[in-house]
């Protein structure tokens, strides 16, 4: 059986995530986990949300666990009241070695082609889906929408289109790396 990949589209629904320059954080990752689907069609996809609606934290972890995923990637994007604040992260639980490789795989293929400032890989015991889902697991924070800078990028179809591709390529290389695809 293929492997099981979910994809988790932060926020939603009544919760819009972070505000900015014109952006909903719940718009865009929806938009960007829709894109990344497209891009990993050899693997049995499933989203914790595929429209604009609120779904809980605990159940957006309960879809995973039950589906018994292979990994679990949420989708965020950030804000900060200083408006400079800029850049991607990718976080991982730091009790998950594979959470580690799968974080820093992403983060080594997206950073290049995403114009965004290297905020880096970083381990968080603290994040709700991190701590709560089976499957190894990350949290990417790709941007600001509070930075003017970030938020024209996020803006942009060919540059999501961009990132997307890098994003579903460092999934791929997790799933060589660990034997769930050829
Ligand atoms: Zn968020």
């Amino acid at each position: 059986m293929l492997p099981i990949v979910c994809l988790d589209a932060g926020h939603g629904g009544k919760d819009p995530g972070a505000v900015g320059n014109g952006l909903l954080e719940k718009d865009i990752t929806l938009d960007i986990a829709l894109r990344l689907k497209e891009k990993l069609s050899e693997f049995n996809m499933i989203l914790t949300r595929t429209k604009d609606e609120y779904v809980p934290l605990s159940e957006r972890a309960a879809i995973a666990n039950e589906a018994k995923v292979a990994l679990f990637i949420s989708l965020h994007i950030n804000a900060s009241a200083n408006d400079k604040a800029n850049g991607f992260e990718v976080f991982h639980h730091p009790n998950s070695v594979s959470g580690g490789l799968l974080a820093s795989l992403v983060h080594k293929a997206v950073l290049p082609v995403s114009s965004l400032k290297d905020r880096g890989v970083k381990a968080n015991g603290g994040l709700y889906v991190l701590r709560t889902t089976n499957a190894p697991s990350i949290l990417v924070e790709l941007g600001f929408v509070s930075n003017e800078d970030d938020a024209s990028l996020l803006k942009a179809d060919k540059w999501k289109d961009k990132v997307v591709e890098a994003m579903a390529s460092g999934i791929k290389n997790y799933c060589k790396e660990r034997g769930l695809s050829k």
